[in-house]
């Protein structure tokens, strides 16, 4: 159900939104920006479905008419706005969002026009939308979703309230997983730690099975690095490099057990990393590496990541990672 409750992080902005609603202290255009995933569409609906609600509390119903077409997605006076397309054109902000705004609100006191990806509006999207912005009519609302709002005109800026979804922490996202979702905590806190505060990526990492087969990849790789033959190593060189669209995840999740072993390293026992089911196995290899060793791990993982954006040829460069990673660890 649409409720403000139900948005797991970003205290600031639901507080700042209800407020808003209560004192009906409106802006005609907000800016949501934050990472893909975090929240920013479900809060979206979520403050629509309020403006909208013909109880008029600062939190939806969730049982009038208005509030029932929210939840199934088809009301009148809410349009959300996506696109499949690389750039949102001039055309399409006039027929989408300028010219339907003309048309008064069908029931409810707003017409509000959500804009996923709202960074893909080139200049002249921008510049026809700033017109309707200037000039807007009283019942309407524009809510722009977007993780980058370097890519919006300064005009379009000084007229928005511009609210920033900050990751949500670990300390709320893990037992949100392991209670909403039923996943179990060692599963949760890897997920988390991968999805860098994002609920939804979170959530979609706990029941990927994809990301659990990417991730048994990377915590054996890790395992058995510092012990790691020449002909092992060959092979996995070679097979890492075949497996681009896995790729991403992986070496993010060998970033993740470099971290993991920085944190045992230094916390010993009291320790719980994000690979909570390998815990032994970290232990055991914090003492076979220094911290230098481990800082150098990061380093030749970083470095990997910047030749593959040079597009160099992947499996020498993923072959020389191993080798130097191996050459961390004491034998
Ligand atoms: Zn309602």
């Amino acid at each position: 159900m649409l409720s403000f409750r139900n948005i797991i992080g970003h205290r600031t902005v639901k507080d700042h939104l209800a407020e808003g609603i209560r004192n009906k202290h409106l802006s005609h255009a907000y800016i949501f920006e934050g990472d893909d995933g975090v929240g920013k569409l479900l809060t979206a609906r979520t403050f629509a479905a309020a403006l909208q609600c013909r109880e008029g509390g600062a939190e939806p119903c969730g049982h009038c008419i208005s509030c029932l077409q929210m939840e199934s997605g088809n009301q009148p006076d809410v349009t959300l706005v996506t696109h499949e397309k690389s750039v949102i054109s001039v055309g399409d902000i006039r027929e989408s969002i300028c010219v339907p705004m003309t048309i008064r609100p069908y029931a409810g006191p707003y017409r509000i026009f959500i804009v996923d990806e709202a960074e893909k509006m080139n200049e002249q999207a921008q510049n026809a939308l700033l017109k309707t912005l200037e000039e807007p009519p009283e019942y309407g609302i524009i809510i722009l979703l977007t993780n980058n709002r370097e890519a919006f005109l300064s005009t379009i800026l000084s007229r928005a309230v511009v609210l920033d979804f900050l990751p949500v922490p670990d300390e709320e996202l893990i037992p949100y997983l392991m209670e909403e979702a039923q996943i179990p905590d060692y599963r949760a806190r890897l997920s988390c730690a991968f999805a860098g505060g994002s609920p939804g990526k979170a959530l979609a990492c706990a029941v990927s099975e994809d990301f659990r087969r990417r991730k048994e990849m990377a915590a054996g790789l890790m395992q058995s690095l510092p012990d790691m033959g020449d002909e092992r190593m060959a092979v996995t060189a070679k097979s890492l490099a075949a497996k681009k669209e896995d790729l991403d995840d992986i070496l993010g999740l060998m970033g993740i057990w470099i971290r993991d072993l920085m944190y045992v390293k230094a916390a010993g026992k009291k320790a719980v990393p994000m690979y909570q089911q390998e815990e032994g196995a970290l232990a055991a290899q914090a003492s076979r590496i220094d911290y230098e060793g481990i800082r150098k791990l990061q380093e030749e993982l970083d470095s990997l990541q910047a030749k593959r954006k040079a597009n160099v040829t992947l499996e020498p460069a993923v072959w020389l990672m191993l080798m130097h990673m191996k050459e961390c660890y004491t034998s």
